[in-house]
């Protein structure tokens, strides 16, 4: 494990269960103070993104460029056969120098990942309430096309395989009793490291 004050926070779950939604309003409301780590990705942006605030948007070259110099802490092709997807060393190093808790919002490799390096990390996983609640949140969503959703339905099953490695499972089925679980889960680890 590396040498760290601070701690990361890692989240997962399929695409659409509602990851975003609920962290956004943690960030917001929970008691502990977390910082967002922005992951990069040769995904293109959403009508509602924000370069530098929901990712960085990095063209095939950059990406891989950027990879070779060993500029990530962990990346993979998430959905297979196109984006891109991974955690800057320049996103973590400072905070967990810093003190601060850092939010990975990735998916099951990437946490994988990030374990094997920081130990100590601490696992969410966040599901959505079922299959059919899965589908209708991707579709409803709007940002992909028919392909796209049906590819990220298909990765959701292995995705749920793999939930049991998490230290914290939490349903998103209520959005609020997810964002108050979130922040339950925090305030507890937070005041368990103050007393370590
Ligand atoms: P993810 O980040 O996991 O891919 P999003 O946060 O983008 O998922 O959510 C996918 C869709 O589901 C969005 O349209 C969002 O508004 C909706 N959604 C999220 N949580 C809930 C919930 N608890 N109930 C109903 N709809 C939800
Ligand atoms: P989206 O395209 O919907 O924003 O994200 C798709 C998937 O990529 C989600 O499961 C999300 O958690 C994951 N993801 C986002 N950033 C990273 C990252 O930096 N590394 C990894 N491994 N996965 C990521």
């Amino acid at each position: 494990m590396l040498a760290s004050q601070g701690k990361l926070i890692v989240v997962s779950g399929p695409s659409g269960a509602g990851k975003t939604s609920v962290m956004r309003r943690v960030y917001r409301e929970c008691r502990v103070p977390l910082v967002r780590c922005v992951s990069a990705t040769t995904r293109p942006p959403r009508p509602d993104e924000t370069e530098g605030v929901d990712y960085y948007f990095l063209t095939d070259d950059e990406f891989q460029l950027r990879r070779q110099r060993g500029e990530f802490v962990e990346c993979f092709q998430v959905f297979s056969y196109n984006y891109w997807y991974g955690t800057l060393w320049s996103e973590v190093t400072p905070g967990l120098s810093a003190g601060k808790w850092i939010v990975l919002e990735i998916d099951v490799q990437g946490a994988r990942e990030v374990v094997s390096k920081f130990a100590d990390a601490i696992t969410i996983f966040v599901r959505p309430s079922s299959r059919e609640e899965l589908q209708r949140r991707l579709r409803g969503r709007g940002t992909e096309t028919e392909e796209a959703v049906l590819r990220r339905l298909a990765r959701a099953d292995g995705e749920l395989a793999l939930a049991d490695r998490y230290k914290h499972q939490v349903i998103n089925d209520r959005l609020d009793q997810a964002v108050h679980d979130i922040c339950e889960i925090l305030t507890q680890e937070w005041e368990k490291s103050r007393h370590d």
